[in-house]
């Protein structure tokens, strides 16, 4: 391994404000600084190979972000959101039925009247044409690796990865250096579990009063359908069956535009089972009655995963430090119980944006923000996660039904009343500390896909177009590298073989028949960048770090 010293000097350039990640919070605190004022000089590095080649969402979209960052929206010819919410169902499901959840008694907030179902990643694609027109500088294919700090340890920019150096550590011919990005200051708008943002919440102990983040894994596919079975606008959710009532979770399913169709799964990541495997899960979950006929004779076209953040109000980390602060999904900004964080996400990065501006008017830099973090519960983000922040602890407490049951009748209450019945309940476990022995576990048989609705892992990945350069060194890196044989696989059976929604990490034996000498092996290059294995590890011992700018996934529309 080469020392980075020893690579020589990078390049440095200077801006007002860096921002890391073109994700919507990302670009619409760029949109925000320019509309302010053109003259504030504005970067934004991406780490997929074009804006949107990372981006995994639902989605069904709250337009009041929009609405308030370019309110000609919905004009534009071009506009990426067109079909509006026409149907909203809610179904619990058991093995073989469904039933059906009356929309009167749902809380109002719950309501999808008036948003759209569609890309996120075509949103921020557009999103990043506007901000190029503002004269934002836009770099995908280029990680922030490294952050930068100053000699008093505020943060002074980000540094891009190098390119070009060898699995051995070395640099390989056609080796070029990392660039330095200089930002009076730098916002971080990684989405959830965002590499460099860990380090932070760590440095500044931004999450020391904050409750720990909770995270769940979703997984999705892109399917083109039976134009008669196509009916665009309508959005179905669903909880239950195939999850037991202890593990939290629910499925997606939107009809866009085009005879696309999408379906999904999240899974609370908070679950106890180690024998689970969300992949296996959602396709089965594929086979229910209610939903198979959908994509019976109708074609998948993409397949992909992400975390999502699930913590709510009570797990969003302080949002400043000095040289920067923390926007969208990297400070946890999602609604839980409406799946919706897209919303929030533009309206962090108009709101730190806007409080970043001031800032650089009055001539400050390198400073702490602290007017934002101020700023954030009062707004109408804080008063949206604060509605519902206790949906999540219930439905882990209490398990899905009586979970559910109560999280809805609270959602009433804080609507209606002002106030909730419990307070503000505690999450407890991080993720990583939920999972059981083996020993204490029940194995799961899952069946076999049957290669028209149910697909294997590796299939799978290849409609994700995942994309890495074969010799860099490996991106997920285990801080010891015994601990997956050593520990967990006989504690927890090595999970991260069932959690991985690509097949990324696999036991192997010298000898299969009587497993013996088992070897962990990772095959980096199929990593879709969904993050779970670093959050889930019982051990903490897989640090995901940014592989060479432009790998991963690309997705098309997801
Ligand atoms: C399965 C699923 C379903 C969802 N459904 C919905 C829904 O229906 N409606 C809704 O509103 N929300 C939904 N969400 C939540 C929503 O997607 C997020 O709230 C939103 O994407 C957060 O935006 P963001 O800009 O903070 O982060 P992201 O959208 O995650 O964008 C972050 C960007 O930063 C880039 N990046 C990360 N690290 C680096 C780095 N070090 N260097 C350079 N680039 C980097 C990433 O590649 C990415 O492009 C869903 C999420 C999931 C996972
Ligand atoms: S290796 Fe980790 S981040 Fe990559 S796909 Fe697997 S679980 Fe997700």
């Amino acid at each position: 391994m080469t020392d980075s010293a020893d690579l020589g000097p990078r390049e440095a350039m200077e801006y007002d404000v860096v921002v890391v990640g073109a994700g919507p919070a990302g670009l619409s605190a760029a949109i925000r600084l320019k509309q302010l004022n053109p003259e504030t000089s504005v970067v934004v590095v991406e780490k997929g190979s074009e804006v949107g080649a990372h981006i995994l969402s639902g989605a069904v979209i709250d337009p009041v972000g929009l609405d308030k960052l370019l309110p000609e929206w919905r004009q534009a010819p071009d506009r990426p959101l067109v079909t509006e919410v026409t149907e909203d169902q809610f179904y619990y499901l058991g093995p073989s039925g469904a039933v059906p959840l009356p929309n009167f008694g749902m809380p109002k907030l719950m309501s999808n009247h008036g948003n759209f179902v569609g890309s996120l990643g075509n949103v921020c694609r557009w999103l990043a044409v506007q901000a190029e027109a503002l004269g934002v500088e836009i770099y995908p294919g280029f990680a922030a690796a490294e952050v930068l700090y100053d000699d008093k340890g505020a943060v002074t920019g980000i540094a891009t990865g190098d390119m070009g150096i060898g699995r051995d550590g070395k640099p390989k011919s056609g080796f070029t250096r990392g660039m330095e990005l200089h930002g009076k200051y730098t916002l971080f708008a990684e989405g959830a579990r965002g590499s460099l943002t860990k380090t932070l919440i760590a440095r500044f102990k931004l999450d020391d009063n904050s409750e720990p983040q909770k995270f769940g894994i979703g997984i999705k596919e892109l399917w083109q359908v039976d134009p008669k079975k196509h009916v665009p606008g309508r959005v179905q959710h669903s909880f239950g069956w195939p999850l037991d009532s202890k593990t939290g979770g629910g499925s997606f399913l939107y009809h866009l535009e085009n005879n696309q169709v999408v379906v999904g799964f999240v899974i609370h990541l908070n679950y106890t089972n180690p024998y689970l495997s969300p992949f296996d899960e959602f396709q089965r979950f594929k086979h229910h009655p209610l939903i198979a006929p959908t994509f019976e004779g109708g074609k998948r076209i993409a397949y992909g995963a992400r975390a999502i953040t699930e913590g709510g109000y009570q797990s969003v980390p302080k949002l400043s430090f000095p040289g920067g602060a923390l926007i969208g999904c990297s400070a946890g900004f999602v609604n839980v119980p409406r799946i919706k964080g897209s919303h929030n996400a533009v309206l962090s990065g108009m709101l730190a944006a806007e409080h970043l501006s001031q800032a650089l008017a009055e001539g400050r830099a390198h400073d702490e923000p602290l007017s934002y973090e101020q700023a954030w519960r009062g707004s109408e983000i804080g008063q949206d996660l604060y509605k519902v922040r206790n949906v999540k602890p219930l439905w882990s407490k209490l398990g899905t039904f009586a979970g559910v049951i109560l999280g809805g009748i609270d959602m009433h209450c804080n609507e209606k009343l002002g106030f909730s019945l419990f307070g503000t309940l505690k999450h407890g476990k991080p993720d990583y500390a939920t999972l059981k022995p083996i020993a204490e576990s029940k194995p799961i048989a899952y069946p076999k896909p049957d290669g028209k609705l149910s697909f294997d892992k590796l299939s799978s990945v290849f409609l994700s177009s995942t994309n890495h350069e074969e010799d860099q060194p490996i991106h997920l890196m285990l801080e010891d590298p015994k601990v997956p044989i050593e520990k967990n696989l006989p504690i927890f059976g090595e999970p991260a073989r069932l959690y991985c929604p690509a097949g990324v990490y696999e036991v192997v034996y010298g000898d299969e028949a009587a497993k013996k000498d088992p070897r962990f092996v990772i095959n980096a290059q199929n990593c879709v960048h969904c993050k779970t294995c670093d959050i889930k590890d019982p051990a903490q011992n897989i640090n995901w770090v940014t592989p060479e700018g432009g790998g991963g996934p690309n997705y098309p529309n997801m």
